[in-house]
């Protein structure tokens, strides 16, 4: 089984049209790159629905989107007989996730990937000469990046944590100290965590995450290419996959609503 949990739902040109139109071009490239099933995971913060969350003007800009169009989007796209999954990439809010998580709860959701991408308000992954990085020395960056992204595995509301090391998207890598506390926080929580080419189209030109978070953690995975346009689901998956297993994951996790289950990987 191959999947692809990690997508964005754009039409050709860029932009968000929520109906089961705008899937199919994204099953007809997976079905040409032999991914099984994909799963879209649009960022919480385009719905008006989870406004009362958001601070940040990056945020802000974007969310007037109808969370329900979203969701009926994909469920159309189901009845339709297509291989998808509603996912949603969650980021994570501290002492509010339970407030969004409840937010969320009506809804009909297959999984939820947890995303750190800012820290405090500082963008981890926006222009490298200003946010977390402009702040903190790199290692503090780093140490911030694990300790949030383990609150956020801990808290129970995610089921997969998305690119776990994208604090290394400009080609700062962390320490193998950073990396032992990640696999610690994330074996800890029992979450998955997904292999994300999107890493390899950065910077750092390299997959999400570092072999050493596979080697020091015992976490089932999922595959990912945080496409958002058609032509990029599945993209660069031979990598991903040759990493699985040249570090003993020879299954991969599927999602039902929220119930995780492993199917041989390949
Ligand atoms: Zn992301
Ligand atoms: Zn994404």
């Amino acid at each position: 089984m191959i999947v692809d949990y990690h997508m964005h739902l754009r039409d050709t040109e860029g932009g968000i049209v929520l109906s089961a139109d705008t899937v199919e071009p994204f099953v007809e490239r997976a079905a040409e790159r032999g991914v099984d099933e994909i799963g879209f995971t649009e960022h919480v913060y385009y719905f008006e629905q989870t406004k009362g969350l958001w601070s940040l003007p990056y945020q802000l800009e974007r969310c007037h989107f109808d969370l329900d169009e979203y969701v009926g989007a994909i469920e159309e796209a189901k009845r339709r007989g297509l291989p998808v999954k509603l996912g949603l990439e969650v980021d994570w809010t501290g002492e509010r996730a339970d407030e969004l998580a409840a937010i969320l709860a009506p809804y009909p959701f297959d999984f939820f990937l947890g995303s750190v991408h800012w820290i405090e308000g500082l963008a981890v992954d926006g222009n490298e000469r200003c946010g977390a990085w402009h702040a903190w020395p790199e290692d503090e960056v780093w140490r911030r990046y694990v300790e949030t992204l383990s609150a956020a595995a801990a808290s129970g509301h995610f089921d997969v944590l998305s690119h776990p090391d994208l604090a290394k998207i400009f080609g700062v890598r962390g320490s193998d100290e950073r990396y032992a506390e990640l696999a610690r926080g994330i074996d800890a929580a029992g979450i998955a965590f997904e292999i994300s080419t999107a890493g390899l189209r950065k910077p750092v030109g390299e997959i999400y995450p570092d072999p050493r978070l596979l080697e020091l953690s015992s976490a089932p995975i999922t595959l990912a290419s945080d496409s958002h346009e058609p032509r990029l689901v599945g993209e660069d998956y031979d990598a991903a996959i040759a990493l699985a297993w040249a570090n003993g994951r020879e299954t991969v996790s599927v999602f039902d609503r929220r119930v995780r289950r492993q199917e041989p990987l390949g």
